[in-house]
């Protein structure tokens, strides 16, 4: 009998330990969460342009280093070295244990807000062309960083729970997809600590707020720039037979690439390839030299990207040729490192694990499994090339009641990037800081 009572008390106490852990969790957000929600207001009104992270990465490096972790500001080194990095590497040593790395994105869009809402950003600023702009967090990397801070308290304040090395980062540029590659290149990997793990968020604009949505392999696509110049000879509109006119040549191009994805491409690895722009001449009747065509292409895996661009130049330049181009007049091609994003690969024994971590934290209905995209992210370049295994997840930011409403009107709700995109802050920011901070506890729990 006294045995059966101490099996009875201990059985208890294993299921009451991580239950008690969940109940300080929720209680310390409750007690952070009004101070939380005016930090996601004052940040989503004060957003910064890619490249332009200056007092959003000042904010967030004072607020780590107020929580004890050691801060190195301005990490990263970009190609124009006019650029200031300003990326934030804030490391916390716990003992010996696995080394975990959580990312944010620090910057915002070239995008007019017109939610209306009180806190709505009236930015204006000037771009790199020097041309004025409205800034807003239209891709609600504010919901990131204000997850992130909210998460780094929760980890700091429980320290007794985990062990090993946190490594919280905050990213510039993520929208013009260097600022990843700019913290690499500056010695992410070599002058911190090098993770075992590497985990983000982001937010999707679709998904009800409470809920997170996740894909295990590849989740997001890789984004390959290309700029494509067609060459012909130019002369009078009047008189075609003394050129080689580029506008047809393009054309054609435009149209044979299509073919590629259709007919060249195996249906079961996804691929996008769309010309998204297309210049040349300047009057009606003048046949110009040139036709610049700008491209996107979009793949998972690394073996289809390279089949794409080999058959962009072999179509462009036989279409060229035989048209009669002479072959030192034959189609450029040429390649935008700066903007090249692999893609995003989720490990899937990673993310079975991180998803059934958080489904006990906020609950196994608010957790599903959602489709794969064709967008893109820089943050699969934090994985190496997938040597390390990295997750990214989607956190809800609709109001429950707007996403039925689309659901029954079939009036689809405003797109990430969108000058109407609305989250809700408090449930999106106590799921997303439940979610990551269940999320690092998995990793590094003691
Ligand atoms: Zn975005
Ligand atoms: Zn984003």
């Amino acid at each position: 009998m006294k045995t059966r009572l101490l099996l009875t008390f201990l059985a208890g106490l294993v299921v009451s330990v991580p239950a008690m852990a969940q109940q300080t969790l929720d209680a310390m957000i409750d007690r952070e969460m009004a101070a939380l929600v005016s930090t996601y207001k004052m940040l989503h009104a004060a957003p910064e342009l890619s490249h332009r992270e200056e007092k959003t990465s000042a904010f967030l490096a004072a607020q780590l280093r107020a929580l004890g972790f050691t801060v190195t500001e301005r990490v990263g080194r970009y190609e124009r070295p006019e650029w200031i990095s300003y990326g934030v590497v804030a490391v916390m040593k716990n003992g010996a244990g696995p080394t975990v790395l959580v990312r944010t994105e620090l910057d915002a869009l070239p995008v007019e807000e017109k939610t209306g809402l009180p806190y709505a950003s009236t930015v204006k600023t000037k771009n790199d062309a020097n041309q004025e702009v409205s800034v807003m967090h239209a891709c609600g990397h504010d919901v990131h960083i204000t997850s992130f801070l909210g998460t780094a308290k929760m980890l700091a304040a429980t320290k007794e729970q985990w062990r090993g090395t946190l490594v919280m980062i905050g990213q510039p540029a993520e929208e013009t997809v260097d600022g990843a590659r700019a913290m690499l290149a500056d010695g992410l990997y070599t002058r911190f600590p090098k993770p075992d793990f590497a985990l983000a968020l982001h937010d999707s604009a679709e998904v009800e707020a409470g809920k997170v949505t996740y894909f295990p392999g590849y989740a997001m696509a890789s984004s390959t720039s290309v700029d494509l110049v067609i060459r012909g000879l130019g002369g009078h509109g009047a008189r075609p037979e003394t050129t080689k006119d580029p506008v047809v040549i393009a054309a054609q191009v435009v149209l044979a690439l299509q073919t590629i994805v259709s007919r060249e491409n195996s249906p079961l690895d996804p691929a996008v390839l769309t010309i998204g722009s297309i210049h040349g001449g300047t009057k009606r009747n003048i046949i110009p030299d040139e036709v610049t065509l700008l491209l996107t292409i979009r793949t998972y895996k690394e073996e289809v990207r390279q089949h794409i661009l080999a058959s962009i130049e072999r179509i462009a330049k036989n279409l060229a040729l035989a048209a009669g181009v002479p072959a030192d007049r034959a189609p450029t091609l040429k390649i935008i490192e700066s903007e090249i994003a692999p893609s995003t690969f989720n490990d899937p024994d990673l993310t079975e694990r991180i998803a059934a971590a958080i489904a006990r934290t906020i609950g196994r209905d608010n957790v599903v499994k959602a489709q794969p995209l064709m967008v893109s992210e820089d943050f699969g370049r934090l994985s190496l090339d997938h040597q390390i295994p990295a997750f990214m997840f989607w956190l809800g930011t609709i109001d429950p009641a707007r996403v039925e409403a689309s659901r029954k009107s079939g009036k689809p709700l405003p797109s990430l990037h969108s000058s109407l995109f609305e989250p809700l802050p408090e449930p999106t920011l106590r799921a997303g800081i439940k979610a990551m901070t269940g999320a690092v506890l998995e990793l590094m729990k003691k």
